[in-house]
């Protein structure tokens, strides 16, 4: 293989044996490749020992070239040179390099070729211009090898800069970016190295802190707490290698401001771990209409305690929590004896005044787990928590309590000037049984409460099981009061009133209920139920309406259109916003006239919204309606709120008559009564007038009307025509 294979005379001839003297080469069929310049000169030899440099300039990365002494010509290109200049390598060879060299670097070039001796090695940036107009910017490296004999030769590595350039504009905008980013950013933004010390820090940041926290350590800088109370570490944050949000407080001169931090990894290129980029987001306004909120909705804005939802909340923590301890707790049902009559009196600032400082000393009776809760009006609640593991020492300590709670409230008030004095009535159950629901508890206190008031109030009772009987009871007989509403059980009783001759004036309607298994059942049985549950409503709506039918059937005859009818109202109706128009609509009959309609109302309805209770009775007064003061001596009405109510009757209760014989209190009530409802020109007509000698007894103390079994039970309507004068013309 000692064969010459390539001695060209021209470089564009040996460009038609190129390839296959490449393929020799490659083959390793030559020892050595010797080119010759266009004048003969020899100018470059490839001998045997060189092919793998060959094979190396062929396949780099780079473009080489070798030049011509003197830098004319391109003598050798490689396939990468040709690339970045978009020509065929074919057309390269021979070329002038400086065709591609852009005209600006053209003499930097020049000077580049022309350096004198000794450099080895020159180098120059400059720019290419690809034969497409592309602009290549490129890196060109230059090396002078010296032929033996012969000129210089010149071999140039060109390198592409164009990506290098790209990503170093890219860098640059990046920078730029990031900068702008921090600047405008509305939040603060501080990006951490490793050690958590902070290296950038957007404009918000820095007024955050109120001070250059370039350079320092973040918790230094940032001094946060959690909602815990413990202080806020990054470090441990980026130790554990997570995204996370965390929400934290931050104090700074003497206000408060809330953080939402966020922290996030900064990474570098290859996704290694350079630090940590944290956000601090200003949330104290959003904290402050959460607080907000939560303030209205789960406390009470009176007394600021937690209200009625939060506390069934914190009764069924309460029962989980004694699920696993074994504890006992206890609810307290607390309310206030009269306070309606103190807000009726004083008003209703002073009545606020007054809750707010039973509020307070029901707090100052109770331990700090303890719950202390208004449930609405004058009733509280409190949960104690975490009472003795045995049930006879809970409910002991559970009295104790309660017995100073009674006596916090017993003190005496002072409320804007006013001294005044209020008293509790307390009901408690034992949370014994953690299976219960707090619904159930709050009706077991509910109902011990009410037991304390019928015990005569300011007295603290407990629930005992057998008030769970009662409650089913009740339970069970509000569902029958509902199907006795639909099926059509009412029924109305009228008993007679009659003057001091025993003549008929009229009749009291009384509320009966047919009971499809007990039979007739008295109001005192069903009307509380009714008055708790609401079904009070359409009970007494029916009520009105059969008495008015009934009016209007006795003013069809004129033996007893005279008639009058008393029909009882009770305090739920009575309050209703629609009572007025229920009445006015009832009325509506044709031939009912108003005049002959009397509603019996009771002093405590009466005293609960003295002003509403007025106007009320002011706008059915103008209908024509009458009303009679039932029960009369029974209450603690004040003589006051009798004068400014549009009356027309009192009716002395029957208690008073049952004992005027016997008892000189009663007999002396009795005549205190009636001069009481001459001097207020009130007509008065005693109720339950059972024997002749009471009838006597309060015809001689000047009552004029009476009622009661002596002159007849209640009972249907026809029954009324066995007495009196009026004999009954129909019915
Ligand atoms: P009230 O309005 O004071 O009615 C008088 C009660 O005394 C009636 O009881 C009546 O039967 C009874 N009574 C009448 N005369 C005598 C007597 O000589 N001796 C004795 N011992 N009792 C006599 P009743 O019918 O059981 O009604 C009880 C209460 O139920 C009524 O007391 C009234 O407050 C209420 N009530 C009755 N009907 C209605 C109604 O339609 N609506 C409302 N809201 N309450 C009603
Ligand atoms: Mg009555
Ligand atoms: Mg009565």
């Amino acid at each position: 293989m000692d064969k010459l294979i390539a001695e060209n005379q021209g470089l564009r001839a040996r460009l038609a044996e190129a390839e296959e003297t490449l393929n020799a080469i490659r083959n390793g069929e030559v020892d050595a490749l010797v080119v010759s310049g266009v004048n003969g000169e020899q100018i470059f030899t490839l001998q045997g020992a060189d092919y793998p440099y060959r094979v190396l300039i062929e396949g780099m990365g780079e473009g080489a070239l070798i030049l011509t002494a003197g830098g004319g010509m391109i003598f050798y290109a490689n396939q990468r040179l040709a690339d970045m200049l978009r020509t065929p390598l074919e057309h390269l060879i021979g070329a002038t390099f400086e065709h591609w060299i852009a005209p600006a670097d053209r003499t930097a070039f020049q000077a580049l070729l022309h350096l004198d001796q000794p450099q080895p090695q020159r180098r120059i940036e400059l720019e290419l211009v690809a034969s497409d107009g592309t602009v290549v910017p490129c890196y060109l490296s230059l090396s002078l090898f010296q032929m033996e004999d012969v000129q210089c030769s010149v071999c140039l590595v060109a390198t592409d800069l164009t990506e290098q350039k790209r990503s170093e504009a890219l860098v640059v905008a990046a920078e730029k970016l990031a900068r702008s980013i921090l600047e405008q950013a509305a939040e603060a933004i501080v990006v951490c190295d490793h050690s958590t010390r902070i290296i950038r820090a957007s404009g918000v940041a820095h007024v955050l802190c109120g001070e250059n926290p370039l350079d320092q350590p973040f918790e230094r800088v940032f001094p946060l707490q959690q909602a815990d109370g413990a202080p806020f570490s990054l470090r441990e944050i980026v130790n554990a290698g997570q995204r996370r949000w965390v929400e934290v407080r931050l104090e700074r001169t003497g206000s408060i401001i809330y953080l939402l931090v966020s922290v996030g990894p900064l990474v570098g290129p290859q996704g290694d771990p350079l630090g940590s980029i944290v956000t601090l987001t200003d949330i104290t306004q959003r904290k402050a209409a959460e607080d907000q909120i939560e303030q209205l909705a789960f406390y009470d804005p009176l007394t600021r305690l937690p209200n009625r939802r939060l506390l069934q909340d914190r009764l069924r923590q309460v029962l989980a929590a004694g699920t696993r301890s074994h504890r006992q707790g206890a609810l307290l049902f607390i309310d206030l004896d009269n306070f309606k009559s103190l807000n009726d009196t004083l008003g209703h600032d002073i009545g606020d005044l007054l809750l707010q400082q039973v509020a307070q000393r029901l707090i100052d009776c109770v331990r700090a787990g303890d719950t202390v809760s208004r449930q609405g009006g004058d009733e509280f609640v409190v949960i104690l928590k975490d009472l003795s593991e045995q049930p006879e020492e809970a409910a002991a300590q559970t009295q104790d309590v309660g017995a100073k709670i009674q006596a916090a409230l017993n003190q005496p008030y002072r409320l804007a000037g006013h001294d005044c004095r209020s008293t509790p009535s307390i009901g408690v159950t034992l949370i014994t049984d953690h299976q219960t629901t707090a619904e159930d508890l709050l009706k077991r206190a509910d109902l011990a409460m009410y037991q304390a008031k019928a015990a005569g109030r300011n007295t603290l009772r407990f629930f005992d099981p057998d008030m769970q009987a009662v409650l089913e009871a009740r339970t069970a007989l509000e569902a029958q009061l509902r199907d006795g509403l639909r099926d059509g059980q009412f029924l109305l009783y009228y008993q007679p009133q009659v003057d001091r001759e025993g003549g008929l004036t009229g009749a009291e309607a009384l509320l009966r209920w047919r009971h499809p298994q007990r039979g007739l059942v008295a109001p005192n049985e069903f009307i509380p139920l009714a008055e708790e549950t609401g079904l009070i409503l359409p009970l007494g709506h029916w009520v009105l309406e059969t008495a008015c039918a009934q009016l209007a059937a006795w003013a069809r005859q004129p033996e007893t259109a005279g008639l009058t009818l008393a029909v009882n109202v009770s305090a739920r109706q009575f309050r209703h916003p629609e009572f007025v128009g229920q009445v006015r609509a009832v009325l509506g009959l044709p031939s009912v006239d108003p005049h002959r309609l009397t509603l019996e109302l009771t002093e405590s309805l009466l005293l609960d919204d003295v002003t509403d209770t007025i106007a009320k009775m002011t706008a059915l007064k103008a209908l024509g309606v009458g009303f009679a003061l039932d029960d009369f001596g029974t209450g603690y009405s004040s003589l006051t709120y009798l004068k400014r109510l549009p009356l027309d009757q009192l009716k002395i209760d029957q208690s008073f008559v049952r004992d005027v014989l016997a008892d000189p209190n009663d007999a002396a009530i009795v005549r205190i009564i009636v001069a009481l409802a001459r001097s207020l020109n009130l007509a008065v007509i005693a109720e339950g007038v059972e024997t002749e000698g009471q009838r006597t007894f309060l015809l001689d103390s000047g009552c004029r009307d009476f009622q009661g079994y002596l002159f007849g039970r209640p009972g249907p309507v026809a029954a009324l025509w066995g007495i009196g004068s009026a004999p009954p013309a129909s019915s």
